[in-house]
């Protein structure tokens, strides 16, 4: 008895890169809810904007936020959370990454020492994230709520010193990852390394947990090389020596909702013919 659980990147993956849309994803995320096949949603955005998404979508699973930073369990879900895990606001609460505070010091830090023109959320308006983001006010509000990881801009983006950049992040136990939009600046976390962690929890109440991961940027490729399926979804940058480490990749044609939709009926439709369903 197969347990399907599926792990998603949002901005280019699950959502639209431009438009923030998932109606092409609709098929395949109500297949999920027939199945009972939980999504988890994680992202590098923080738990305020990923909460007000996650119930417009109608999902209770767990979700990972600002890159695997924070592990968040809405609280009617949970009989049983994990002992690591605090209650805060509503919901049960599993740190992973550092606090806030220190990734902005961190920041300032490196800017300093590199001379180049950086700039962090934190030192950004709501309209300077809204421009950037394409997100309204109170979207951009939820987006700069952060806890765990800075996203950041680099001005001359393209001519400036990327290897002392990420240099400089390490001297201080900082990872500078890239996902479609921004830099961010972080602990040690990743995304794959949450997901670890709520498998193992679901794996205390199922026996044969098998996992899926789509994503479509170099931050998703940690939760994508840990999965037994795979998935980028629209690849748009160049992932050549990443199909190396995880031969089994899948490849959606399209990009954002409509490349995840395919896929992941695809996915669902050959565990149905495994004489899986109804099983869960
Ligand atoms: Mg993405």
């Amino acid at each position: 008895m197969d347990y399907y659980i599926i792990f998603t990147d949002l901005d280019g993956t699950l959502l639209d890169h431009d438009t923030y849309e998932w109606e092409e994803a609709m098929p395949a995320l109500n297949m999920c809810r027939d199945l009972h096949v939980p999504v988890i949603l994680v992202s590098s955005k923080t738990r305020a904007e990923m909460d007000h998404l996650r119930r417009r979508l109608s999902i209770s699973s767990p979700f990972i936020t600002e890159n695997g930073g924070g592990i968040f369990f809405p609280g009617k879900s949970l009989n049983d959370p994990p002992p690591e895990a605090t209650f805060d606001k509503g919901m049960w609460r599993w740190s992973l990454g550092l606090p806030y505070p220190q990734l902005v010091k961190g920041l300032n830090e490196i800017r300093d020492e590199l001379g180049c023109d950086i700039k962090g959320f934190s030192d950004m308006s709501i309209k300077d994230i809204s421009r950037l983001t394409g997100l309204d006010d109170e979207a951009s509000r939820l987006a700069s709520m952060r806890e765990y990881d800075e996203p950041f801009i680099v001005a001359d983006n393209g001519s400036f010193d990327r290897k002392g950049l990420y240099e400089a992040a390490a001297r201080r136990g900082l990872t500078v990852t890239e996902g479609g939009r921004f830099f961010h600046l972080q602990g040690m976390n990743d995304k794959g390394q949450a997901m670890e962690r709520v498998v193992s929890w679901y794996k205390n109440l199922h026996k044969k947990v098998v996992t899926v991961a789509l994503g479509d940027s170099p931050n998703d490729y940690p939760m994508l090389e840990r999965a037994d399926h795979a998935v980028l979804v629209g690849a748009q940058k160049d992932y050549s020596a990443f199909i190396v480490k995880v031969p089994r990749l899948r490849v959606s044609p399209k990009p954002g909702p409509g490349g995840w939709n395919t896929i992941v009926l695809e996915i669902l439709r050959e565990k149905e013919e495994a004489g899986n369903v109804g099983q869960l």
